[in-house]
Order: structure tokens, then C-alpha cells, then sequence
């Protein structure tokens, strides 16, 4: 891959929320993986653009941040459900902890993760918030 191509490839990937889904069997998988956990060699893996919209399936509100973190506390934990079935766990954001409720349609929200690491880099990635 040249580096422009590659550079396009993550700018894609840093503003939409892609997974893989498999030709063989249609599952939906996030993240992308190269081999169908189903198939194996059989199937085949493209990307597959998600909606970025899901629902929450369980939360828990974090008083500590982990070492490094410099997140505002507390903030909400959650294992989310994308309408395409994979679950992932993210950070819900734009809403109080105690407003948070199971089954709360979310969707994603794109923003800097890390405001800068040790080699000056900003890392952009994902959040869900509740969805409009
Ligand atoms: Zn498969």
C-alpha cells in the first residue's frame, strides 16, 4: 500500500466505525478481524461500514480513572450492542452517569482520546453518546 492510500485507509478508519463481515456466514465482527472466528480459512473477510448506532447492555460508572488517564470522573463504562450485533466496550459521553440506563439507544461519537503521549501523537478513536 502507498502512503498516501494508507493514509486514506486511516483516515476512513479514524472517522467511521468499521468492522469486518464475513462472506461466508454474513457475521458482523468488531473489530475487524483477518479470519472468521466462524470459518476460519473458509470464509472470507471485507470491510463492512458500521452505523455507529447501537444500544447500551450494561454500564458501570468508574470514580478511578486507570493509570495515565486523565478522564473526568466519574465517567460511565459500557458494553454496547451495535445494531449489527457486534458489542464493544466504550466510554459513554454528553450525559449525567445516574441518566444512563440499559437498553438507552447510543450512538458514536468521534473525538481525541489522548490529547498527547509521550512522542507528542493525538489519538483519535470513539465514544458513544446517547443517540438523537
Ligand atoms: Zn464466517
Amino acid at each position: 500500500m502507498t502512503g498516501i492510500a494508507a493514509a486514506w485507509r486511516r483516515m476512513k478508519h479514524r472517522y467511521n466505525l468499521y468492522g469486518a463481515k464475513c462472506e461466508n456466514c454474513k457475521g458482523v465482527y468488531f473489530p475487524p478481524r483477518i479470519i472468521c472466528p466462524s470459518c476460519r480459512r473458509k470464509g472470507k473477510m471485507n470491510d463492512e461500514k458500521l452505523s455507529g448506532k447501537g444500544k447500551v447492555i450494561t454500564f458501570s460508572v468508574v470514580h478511578a480513572p486507570p493509570e495515565g488517564y486523565s478522564l473526568e470522573i466519574p465517567y460511565v463504562l459500557a458494553i454496547v450492542e451495535l445494531n449489527e450485533g457486534p458489542r464493544l466496550t466504550t466510554q459513554i459521553v454528553d450525559v449525567k452517569p445516574e441518566d444512563v440506563q440499559i437498553g438507552m439507544p447510543v450512538e458514536a461519537a468521534f473525538r481525541k482520546l489522548v490529547e498527547q503521549n509521550a512522542h507528542g501523537l493525538i489519538h483519535y478513536g470513539y465514544k458513544f453518546r446517547p443517540a438523537k
